[in-house]
């Protein structure tokens, strides 16, 4: 067999000089001291909330192949996490709460006073099967009803866990995220009813920016499913209504943005030199990101009618999308709705190839 050779990187220090019950050492914070050589390794490691610690059982002696564990089972030794083993190596997960140059401090660590650290990662439990991947009751109700996790959320107004989920479809936390999560989850409890992703339920929003992200993921209602209704008049609103035509409305106010920065006053000062001024040392990058989180789950926290100004009001509303049929155009021969191609000489022509005006959405809004 090949043999490695492997260094210490730190030493973890704590009040435990001798082998002890891991419960009683979990308990107890530990400091890990990163080397000189090593300390740099360091940088940013707080964006991470948890680490894995692998260390070496230096006080361990030896091994046998099987054995009896605590509860007296017979098992193999790749089968427990005993300290006996032919390779003396421990891994444990621990929640990092402080860093301070090379040292830094965790919760959680089984390992004893002067134990040598011999890696250290962040903590990336979604390598592993998710809940519902693993669990076949939670997939079949999920299969039954998709949107049952976000409902309850909404109903029991747990506004952080829609914000997270949100973000998955986002792809960054920011308060105009927030504010459309929190915005919609408070419309979709004033009017008790759900999407079932079949136009049953419209939001009108009235903005295409973060805020439309976070009214599209709790509502239900998309670009996709034809229940999203783009008003591009550029507020940060929107109108949730039912098919009956009752419907609600939310505004933010002209001074939410004021209270959002009142209450993050550290906000401004990053954004200008991160993102204004470009400014890209790492530290100072990952300082922004920290607060821009702060700032966006904080912002949940702000009473809603602070941030929105809310009416009830009927509400016109549209038929259902129409089913179109599709065309192949004869100069691409791509399948095109036939209500968007031009019809020449008993053949479809796709607005592309006969170089039609037709709209389309981004940034700056709808243009032709
Ligand atoms: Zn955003
Ligand atoms: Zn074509």
């Amino acid at each position: 067999m090949k043999t490695f050779q492997v260094k210490a990187v730190g030493i973890v220090s704590n009040a435990f000089n001798d082998p002890a019950d891991y419960h009683k050492i979990k308990e107890k914070t530990s400091s890990i001291i990163i080397d000189d050589e090593y300390s740099k390794g360091l940088l940013n490691i707080k964006d991470c909330e948890y680490l894995d610690i692998v260390f070496w059982f230096h006080k361990s002696a030896g091994f046998t192949l099987s054995g009896k564990t605590f509860s007296g089972a017979e098992r193999g030794v790749f089968a427990p996490r005993s300290p006996k083993r032919p390779n003396a190596i421990g891994v444990t997960t621990v929640k990092l709460l402080e860093c301070n140059k090379n040292k830094i401090i965790v919760e959680g660590l089984d390992a004893i006073n002067n134990t040598p650290v011999i890696d250290i990662k962040c903590c990336d439990t979604s390598l592993f099967a998710s809940v519902a991947e693993s669990d076949p009751v939670q997939l079949a109700i999920l299969k039954s009803d998709p949107r049952i996790e976000i409902r309850n959320n909404i109903v029991s107004g747990k506004t952080d866990t829609l914000l997270i989920k949100a973000a998955q479809l986002h792809g960054h936390f920011c308060p105009g995220l927030a504010m459309g999560v929190m915005a919609a989850a408070f419309a979709m409890r004033e009017l008790k009813v759900d999407s079932d992703g079949m136009e049953n339920l419209l939001a009108i929003t009235e903005t295409n920016n973060c805020f439309a992200d976070g009214v599209q993921f709790v509502t239900g209602c998309s670009f996709g499913n034809n229940a999203l209704i783009f008003k591009d008049i550029g507020k940060t609103a929107f109108t949730l209504t039912k098919r009956d035509g009752e419907g609600i409305r939310l505004c933010s106010r002209h001074e939410s943005r004021d209270i959002i920065e009142k209450a993050f006053p550290d906000f401004q000062k990053y954004y200008q030199l991160v993102i204004i001024e470009q400014n890209r040392d790492a530290e100072l990058v990952a300082a922004y990101k920290r607060i821009a989180l702060q700032r966006a789950f904080g912002t949940l926290h702000i009473p809603l009618k602070k941030l929105f100004t809310v009416i009830r009001l009927h509400v016109n509303i549209p038929d259902y999308a129409p089913i179109h049929e599709s065309v192949v155009c004869s100069v691409c021969h791509e399948s095109v709705m036939k209500s968007k191609t031009t019809e020449k000489e008993d053949s479809f022509i796709c607005f592309t190839c006969n170089h039609s005006n037709y709209g389309f959405l981004d940034g700056f809004g709808i243009h032709f």
